[in-house]
């Protein structure tokens, strides 16, 4: 099977708004790879390194590549991942309101620089669309794997690709996880908050829902951190094969499956962990408190700063009370509690 890459070069004030606006698209996986933040890290974590001269090769520019599955020939598939998904006054309405399961690559090329022009009429994008090529499966994985090294994502646990020795990285607990064809390989400051938030509220007594789990990084992480009963739900099936994967490579029992918050199995959480985007975040609020227990934490993250009111707004019309907030660069996550 091959990959649609297309690759956007762009200023480190726009990088997050395109890798939400591709994600609103459908795109199956994106990377973004910011000179100033990789070199930050490797100058502040201990855990991170990185071959001579990688550094230098980045340059000064925000370099994204977003992913596409290619289903049919010169066909891409963009949207929402599921037939039952595309309600447009449901969730389907992040995906812009594409409702087709696919587009002719050159139409799709054409949205998306569209969308790019609809980016730059508001923030400076830089270059903005640079090219577009098809990969296989196997260019994608290793591509990812040049740069993808363990690193802390909160205070006892370390993010580990399964190529590294585990017993080289130092931390309490360890997950195994390699980047698939999902999103959740722990680098983005989003998963990271709420990793960390995670960290502080978890026991062994938590029956935790990891609601949009992507590649299921933060229902292993709950899980590792010892609570008692974890659920993981998608809404895009190949994401929830790929959780279900890694929670077997990381022996961690978890009930994955396809839905969303309306679907899920039980209304007695302890927690509830979201990190999906700020719009699906306002939309499902009100229907937060209903599926947890009184006193229980709704964590929510993935919330662009300039769309925190919004969110802020929702969750105070749901009766959650915000406890705690995080910010890393241009993103929000929120603590609430249902009193
Ligand atoms: N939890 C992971 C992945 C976040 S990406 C992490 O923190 O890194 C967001 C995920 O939410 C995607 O896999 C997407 O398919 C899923 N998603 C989007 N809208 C959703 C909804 N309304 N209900 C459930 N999952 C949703």
């Amino acid at each position: 099977m091959r990959w649609a890459e297309i690759t956007i070069r762009t200023t480190p004030e726009a990088g997050d708004a395109i890798s939400e606006m591709l994600a609103q698209v459908g795109a199956d996986g994106i990377a973004q790879t910011d000179p100033f933040e990789f070199r930050r890290t490797i100058e502040e974590d201990p855990l991170s390194y990185c071959d001579d001269g990688v550094i230098e090769s980045y340059g000064e520019d925000v370099i994204i590549k977003a992913y596409f599955a290619e289903l049919d020939d010169g066909y891409i598939r963009m949207g929402p991942k599921n037939e039952e998904f595309v309600d447009p006054n449901g969730v389907g309405m992040i995906y812009g309101g594409i409702t087709d399961k696919t587009l002719p690559t050159d139409e799709a090329l054409a949205y998306i620089k569209q969308r790019l022009a609809d980016i730059a009429e508001f923030l400076p994008i830089g270059k903005g669309f640079e090219g577009f090529s098809y990969v296989k499966d196997e260019d994608w994985a290793n591509n990812w794997k040049k740069y993808y090294k363990a690193f802390k994502i909160s205070d006892r646990v370390a993010v580990c690709p399964s190529w590294l020795d585990p017993d080289s990285i130092d931390s309490e607990f360890k997950i195994i996880l390699d980047p698939g064809s999902a999103f959740g390989t722990g680098t983005h400051e989003t998963t990271s908050m709420c990793a960390e938030i995670l960290d502080e509220i978890i026991t062994p007594a938590s029956k935790v829902l990891d609601l949009g789990t992507g590649s299921g990084i933060l229902a292993i992480i709950a899980k590792l951190l010892g609570a008692g009963e974890v659920e993981a739900v998608d809404i895009d099936k190949l994401a929830v094969d790929v959780a279900i994967d890694n929670s077997k490579i990381n022996g961690c029992d978890i009930e994955c499956y396809q839905g969303e918050l309306s679907t899920v199995r039980s209304s007695d959480y302890d927690i509830i962990v979201a990190n999906i985007i700020a719009d699906i975040i306002a939309a499902i609020a009100s229907d937060v408190p209903a599926r947890l227990k009184d006193g229980g934490y709704f964590v929510c993250s993935g919330i662009i700063n300039t769309k925190k009111d919004r969110v802020l707004k929702a969750l105070e019309e749901a009766g959650l009370e915000v406890i705690a907030s995080r910010t890393k660069n241009d993103w929000c996550a929120y603590v609430c509690k249902k009193n």
